[in-house]
Order: C-alpha cells, then structure tokens, then sequence
C-alpha cells in the first residue's frame, strides 16, 4: 500500500485516532495537511511523521475555519487526494438530562462541520478520483445507553456516509466510514470521565468486547489507510466495524 504523491487531509489531527492515522499516511509516504485547534498538540503528531506535514490550527465548527483549512490545502499542495474527517468530541447525557446546547455542540462538530468541510473538498476529490473516510462509532450503528447525542450524531454521520457515496459514485469518488469501538485516546476524559471512572470503562472492555479488551489508535489508523487506498477500490459506501467484536455483544 502506498500513498507516494497523494494529499491525505486529516482533522482532529492532534489527539488519538487522528494523530495515529497522521502518522501511519506519513509511512506510506503521504503529503499530509494536518488540523486541530491545539498547535503545540498538532505539532507533537508532526514530530513523529515520516515527512513534514503541513499543520493547520482551525476550529471545525467554524465555517471559516473550514474554508480556511481546504484554501490552505490547495494553495499548499494544488490537490486533495484523502479527505479524513475524524474531528469528534463526546458528552453523556440521555433524554432527561441533555440539553439542546450539548445537542448543538455535538452536532455541529460531528455532523455539520463533516457536512460542510465535505461540501468545500467535494470538487478537489473529483478531479482526482479520490476517496472519503469518515470516522463514527459503533455507538452509529447500536444504541449506547446515557449517550443520546452522541449516538445520535453518529447514526447521521453513518447516513450522510452512504447517501454521499450514492451521490459521488459517478465520479469515482468513494466514501467510506470507520466505526471504532472504545479506542485508548483522551476523547473521555475530554467528555467528562474521572480518571478512576476512564480505568473501570476501559476494564469493562474485557465484558464489553468480544475480543475482550478496548483498541489502540493504530489499529483504527491502518484500517482508514485501507479503505483510502488503492487496496479498496471496489468499496463504497461501507459502514465498517473497527470495533474487536463490540456489536455483536448485547448491551450490558
Ligand atoms: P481525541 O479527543 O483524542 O481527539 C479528538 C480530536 O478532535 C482532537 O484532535 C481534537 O483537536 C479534534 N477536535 C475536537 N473538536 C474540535 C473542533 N471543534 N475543531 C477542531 N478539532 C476538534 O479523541 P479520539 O481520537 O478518540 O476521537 C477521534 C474520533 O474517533 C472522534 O470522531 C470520535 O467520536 C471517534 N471515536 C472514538 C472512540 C474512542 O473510544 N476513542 C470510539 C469511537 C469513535 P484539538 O484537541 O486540537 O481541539
């Protein structure tokens, strides 16, 4: 597998899954344009690509931002091969306890940035034939207890997967999603989860996962590689399970 002279773009690039996926394009010999908000962290995930990346500080659930980060893009390298939409955030909360503002903050990161970033990349994608990875959750194909808008979020971003491959498929564009079961980041603890709470979730995973223990970044990082590359061609529009069994379990 090689992304020799292909432009892979990944948000949310400087933590976790993102910073793995950065990393593991870098290997296989990407250019890469690399966004988060936090420059110190996006530059940490620098360090440790094969090649120099090309580092952009962006909100996503700022238009302008996104704009700002598809410009930059082009003007940098002149095309876009891989659009990686992984910039995700998480909050607890069923129907008594969320309220709208925590609905509007998941969604306009989850959904609506990947929207409309998707939206500006769109004409660049087709001039290259080139593909989509969004980054869900199981929590996107399966019900998760005191997690409403998140799952909610993911089950769209699932949607806005398929139709948008129906769509770009005459162009030979595909677009497809990873869908991670718990994955070692800091994404909980951002979310509100104590330190001691964080080690129990991650203990529960030798129950909650038929593989019996959570995933490491990498694992989903090689997996986006794949259904971006040229291994993946006959592939659109799927809903993968990166997830070491998560679904298949019943709820506990
Ligand atoms: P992390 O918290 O480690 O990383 C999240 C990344 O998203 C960071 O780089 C962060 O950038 C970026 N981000 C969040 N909000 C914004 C924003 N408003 N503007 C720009 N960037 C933003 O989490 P993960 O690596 O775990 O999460 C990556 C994706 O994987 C998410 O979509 C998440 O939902 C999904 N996922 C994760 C699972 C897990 O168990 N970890 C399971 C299933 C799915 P910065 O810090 O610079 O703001």
């Amino acid at each position: 597998m090689s992304f020799s002279e292909k432009v892979v773009l990944v948000t949310g690039a400087s933590s976790g899954i993102g910073a793995a996926t950065a990393v593991h394009f870098s290997k296989l010999g990407a250019k890469l344009a690399l966004t988060g908000r936090n420059l110190e962290n996006l530059t940490k995930t620098a360090e440790q690509c094969a090649s120099k990346p090309l580092l952009i500080t962006a909100d996503v659930t700022k238009e302008d931002d996104l704009r700002k980060i598809i410009e930059t893009t082009i003007q940098h390298y002149d095309k876009l091969d891989v659009l990686v939409n992984n910039a995700g955030v998480i909050e607890s909360g069923g129907i008594e306890t969320t309220s709208l503002e925590q609905y509007d903050r998941l969604f306009n990161t989850n959904v609506r940035a990947v929207y409309f970033i998707t939206m500006l990349a769109v004409p660049y994608l087709i001039k290259t034939k080139g593909s989509i990875v969004n980054v869900s959750s199981v929590t996107g194909i399966r019900a998760s207890a005191g997690l409403l808008s998140y799952c909610m979020s993911k089950s769209a971003l699932d949607q806005f997967t398929k139709c948008v491959a129906l769509d770009l498929a005459p162009k030979q564009v595909r677009v497809n999603s990873v869908n991670p079961g718990v994955v070692v980041t800091n994404l909980h603890k951002r979310g509100g989860m104590s330190e001691e709470q964080y080690k129990e979730f991650l203990n529960r995973c030798q129950t909650t996962h038929a593989l019996g223990r959570p995933g490491q970044p990498e694992e989903v990082a090689k997996t986006i590689a794949f259904l971006a590359s040229d291994d993946a061609t006959f592939i659109t529009g799927a809903i993968l399970p990166v997830d070491g069994g998560r679904q298949l379990l019943c709820p506990r």
